[in-house]
């Protein structure tokens, strides 16, 4: 009996072969230099920001060189499974345009190398196994989970590196005939492959980003595929899928880094060319002191879902994630602030190899920047869509006078240096609540900074309401009138008179302006008064200010 035998009786439906998969897929026809990229998640029902950031630079990689990136459902580990995980995925990636060429969602397949999900590639697989079979790299594993176990305590014991290798795997040593009967008689097995590789030898790998790295061989007998679902592990899958595919990159995590030995040791068994991987670093965290891995259990900030449910633009996050990916990426933002991140050449080389550090605060003001820089039209579409998901007060309120809330979110804007107020469209109502009545309401707390005198504090709001108040003033003249209430009432109307001799006034006009603010908003840090006056109008600051009349 042979391994060609021992295959036919492990696959005795798998007809199709190598060849035959590697016409059905043939190379693809890009131009020279087009990077053939894939995203490719397990679908666990959560998008890690980790995996986010590989995915932009995938997308980043593909298209400025003419090349595809696809999406690859990762789901030969069935017990992590979740329902409608491809959903989100998709979601996540349209929301941040960042869509796959290729992909498979809702029964359509789009691109000519699918199926993109692993779980419908079984058969492939099977081919691909049954050749390791018959060319005496793959074998059938008997070993139970005890015998195992005591491998690995035996290992321990004699402070032996654990695993399956050499002297330890005993089944690669078994004959097809012996094998044959082990399965004919109902034995369970797993598969494995049957390393050539000596641990003691090392040889060069060139990681693209972390540069050249001497690693040892792998000389594990690995399982490649498991008896319960029929379907490979992920070291076996992806060699199979990215030869396939034609994939040129694969970026991923840089857990993935101990396995690359293994993984090019698959790909040569195969007599393929392994395609180019580009490690990520970690995302971390800083904590007090320490930087810590960002944690799915721990930081809410670690899953996509997150940030567009806070309501940060899609610019800010991707900006936010290049200046981690680059080190020259934020430098060369502020030089050309118009341009996008695809405008942006990725250099793998530039990127951290120890670990990437993502500071919200940092996105904040990204997202800030980002959104002072909107035209009012494009932040009422975006916040108007966002609430109408995410924060009902918000919709509502917009949906009660669209023009009213433009104009409010319009003060400041759409000018050289336009004010920066909000961090995300979910932030939006706390800086503008006082702008509406309703919700100008309850107990409301107000501090007149130096103005402390009830009486005083009605002066000078009554003063300027009868005197100088007037809703058709252009800026110019209203400012003029404050400066005359300043006089009327024995406060500075400049500043540098005021500077010279304090003594001759009660106070100066930002005293007066900070009376009229607060009681217009409670708040002393508004944008543009005149602006707010104007808006709210005289009936409405009537009401407010009448409040303080004594
Ligand atoms: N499915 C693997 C993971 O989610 C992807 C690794 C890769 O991109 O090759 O970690």
């Amino acid at each position: 009996m042979t391994n060609k035998d021992l295959a036919n009786v492990i696959f005795p439906d798998i007809t199709m072969t190598i060849e035959d998969y590697e016409k059905m897929y043939p190379g693809r026809e890009l131009k020279e230099g087009a990077k053939v990229t894939r995203f490719a998640p397990s679908p666990t029902g959560y998008l890690h920001l980790g995996g986010f950031f590989q995915a932009i630079i995938d997308y980043n990689l593909a298209k400025k060189t003419g090349g595809v990136f696809y999406l690859r459902i990762e789901d030969t580990d069935q017990k992590r499974e979740v329902s409608d995980a491809t959903a989100l995925i998709m979601k996540t990636l349209e929301h941040y345009h960042i869509m796959p060429n290729e992909y498979e969602h809702d029964d359509k397949i789009i691109g000519s190398y699918g199926p993109y999900v692993q779980s419908e590639r079984k058969e492939i697989y099977h081919a691909f196994i049954k050749y390791l079979i018959e060319i005496g790299r793959a074998y059938p594993c008997f070993c139970s989970a005890e015998t195992l176990n005591a491998i690995r305590e035996n290992q321990e014991k004699k402070k032996e590196r654990t695993g399956y290798y050499g002297r330890y795997s005993t089944c690669r040593n078994l004959s097809p005939e012996e094998a044959i009967r082990k399965i004919e008689a109902g034995e369970p097995y797993v598969l494995r492959f049957k390393s050539e590789g000596d641990f003691e030898r090392k040889f060069w790998f060139d990681d693209l980003s972390k540069g050249k790295l001497y690693l040892n061989e792998n000389d594990q007998d690995v399982v490649i595929m498991k008896s319960d679902n029929l379907l490979p592990t992920y070291h076996f899958a992806h060699v199979v899928d990215d030869h396939l595919m034609h994939t040129t990159h694969v970026v991923r995590g840089e857990e993935w880094l101990s396995s690359v030995p293994l993984h090019i040791e698959l790909f040569r068994a195969f007599g393929f060319k392994p395609p180019k991987y580009i490690h990520t670093p970690l995302i971390l965290k800083q904590e007090g002191d320490i930087k810590r891995k960002i944690s799915k259990r721990k930081d809410p900030e670690a899953s996509m879902s997150y940030y567009i449910e806070q309501g940060y633009p899609v610019e800010a996050v991707i900006e936010a994630l290049m200046t981690i990916a680059n080190s020259n990426y934020e430098e060369w933002h502020t030089a050309n602030p118009d341009k996008n991140f695809m405008d942006f050449e990725f250099s793998p080389k530039k990127m951290s190899s120890s670990g990437a550090l993502f500071d919200l605060e940092k996105l904040n003001n990204i997202s800030k920047n980002v959104i002072s820089k909107m035209d009012k039209e494009t932040l009422y579409r975006y916040s108007y869509e966002w609430s109408k998901l995410y924060s009902k007060e918000l919709q509502d309120i917009i949906e009660k006078d669209p023009e009213y809330y433009k104009s409010i979110i319009n003060i400041e804007r759409e000018q050289k240096k336009p004010r920066k107020d909000y961090e995300t469209y979910g932030t939006i109502l706390k800086s503008i609540w006082y702008m509406y009545d309703e919700l100008f309401v309850g107990n409301l707390s107000y501090d007149f900074k130096n103005i402390t005198d009830e009486k005083e504090i009605s002066i000078i709001l009554k003063t300027y309401m009868d005197k100088y108040f007037d809703e058709t003033d252009d800026k110019d003249i209203w400012f003029q009138k404050i400066k005359l209430l300043c006089d009327e009432l024995g406060y500075a109307s400049d500043m540098k008179a005021y500077k010279e001799n304090p003594e001759n006034y009660k106070g100066n006009i930002t005293d007066i302006t900070t009376v009229i603010r607060v009681a217009l908003t409670t708040s002393s840090m508004t944008p543009d008064l005149y602006e707010l006056l104007k808006l709210i109008g005289k009936e409405r600051t009537e009401d407010r200010f009448a409040k303080f009349y004594c």
